[in-house]
């Protein structure tokens, strides 16, 4: 199944299905991938060894000639030191301005590859083969980005993908709990879009669960397709794209304020849309709002509550330094339904805490 991301003559196409990286090569071609000059792939040392060898024999079966980098797994790798050294390795093994870059992988590695192929050369192709469930967000929209040691995501630029091939086979070897937080980026599509597809998420929530290839080509595509028309409506995040950003205010500060590692991203974004869901309903939002939305993270089993002795101090803190602020004030994306939601930026900071007291876990 293939979707577009319309973006006129940036236009490409997402391939969600089993099998694919076999016919890697053909679908490259396809794409207008050359096969004149070398390619580079980058991945992990948790991916490498499961798929790595697969892709690249494909891309040298059909043609390509290929060399491989790989990077530690982990948040760390999103590191000018790293990117430097994957630059080094582009120089050395010839990539020229036909060259590709392939992202074998989750976040870390496309977002990584993505800046050296957006820079490289003032920009070269680049390819999205996403491993991870959280990658159906992540590999699509063309915001690629290393970690600056202040801030997460503050040296980066917009480079769009020739094409996003999306091998769903290769999700079977991911940790469960990394499975979960890549369904609550899939949830949150449906939440800021498509109330029908969040309720389809949380109906088929344990086909989900267990990775059941039908359930989960559909929820990919149905996110995917959700991200591509926000994409080009504004690719460049002038206003409606701002969407995306639901419970991510919160959930960026909760990473924070716990220490990168403790919280995976997609289990700290879940409650900020719990978060988010309680601040909609009190601001008039539909009845049940908040109540329905924690049913739906909780059927995926995410977390929608805070423990008690996280710092709310320490954690308004962290909002006001996230980088989402419009003219100085802080916008939140606050739902008025199960899909459809506002970008507020008159929030009273009074309100947000209050909301975060709310989410503390009580005794029963
Ligand atoms: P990740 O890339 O770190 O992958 C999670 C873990 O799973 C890693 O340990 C990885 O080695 C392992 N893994 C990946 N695929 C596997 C597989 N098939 N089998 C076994 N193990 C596998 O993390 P992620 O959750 O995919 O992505 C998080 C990153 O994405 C963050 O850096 C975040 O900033 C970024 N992100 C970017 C965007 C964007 O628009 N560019 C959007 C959302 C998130
Ligand atoms: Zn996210």
């Amino acid at each position: 199944k293939t979707l577009t991301v319309e973006l006129g003559e940036r236009s490409y196409p997402i391939v969600i299905g089993g099998g694919l990286l076999d016919r890697a090569a053909d679908y490259l071609r396809q794409a207008g991938v050359p096969d004149k000059s070398p390619l580079m792939i980058v991945s992990d040392d948790n991916v490498a060894p499961l798929y790595l060898e697969r892709l690249e024999s494909a891309l040298s079966g059909g043609g390509y000639r290929v060399v491989s980098a790989v990077v530690p797994a982990g948040e760390q790798s999103k590191s000018l030191t790293v990117y430097n050294d994957l630059v080094t390795r582009a120089i050395e093994a010839g990539l020229d301005r036909s060259s590709a870059i392939l992202a074998l992988g989750g976040g870390v590695v496309g977002d990584l590859a993505g800046f050296v192929a957006g820079t490289y050369m003032r920009g070269i192709r680049f390819v999205q083969v996403p491993t991870t469930i959280l990658a159906h967000d992540s590999s699509v929209g063309g915001k690629v980005a290393v970690n600056h040691p202040l801030a997460k995501n503050m040296i980066g630029v917009f480079h769009q993908p020739e094409l996003v091939l999306y091998d769903v086979d290769t999700l079977n070897t991911l940790p469960p709990r990394e499975v979960r937080a890549g369904l609550a980026e899939m949830v949150k599509h449906g939440l800021i879009w498509d109330r029908e597809f969040a309720e389809w998420c949380w109906n088929n929530a344990p086909r989900l669960l267990d990775l059941e290839p039908e359930a989960l080509i559909y929820g990919l595509e149905r996110g995917c397709a959700i991200k591509a028309q926000i994409v080009s409506r504004d690719e460049r995040e002038n206003d409606l794209r701002a969407i995306l950003n639901l419970g991510h205010t919160l959930g960026h500060a909760i990473e924070a304020v716990a220490g990168y590692g403790r919280y995976l991203h997609g289990e700290a974004i879940a409650v900020g849309m719990a978060a988010a869901a309680l601040l909609g309903e009190e601001r008039g939002g539909e009845t049940g709002l908040y109540a329905e939305t924690m049913l739906m993270l909780r059927a995926l089993e995410l977390p929608v509550t805070l423990p008690e002795d996280m710092d709310t101090e320490a954690l308004m803190a962290a909002m006001q330094r996230d980088k989402k602020f419009r003219e100085g004030r802080m916008v939140y994306i606050v739902p008025s339904e199960i899909g459809r939601v506002e970008i507020a930026s008159d929030v009273d900071a009074d309100a947000v805490r209050d909301v975060i007291e709310r989410l503390k876990e009580k005794e029963e």
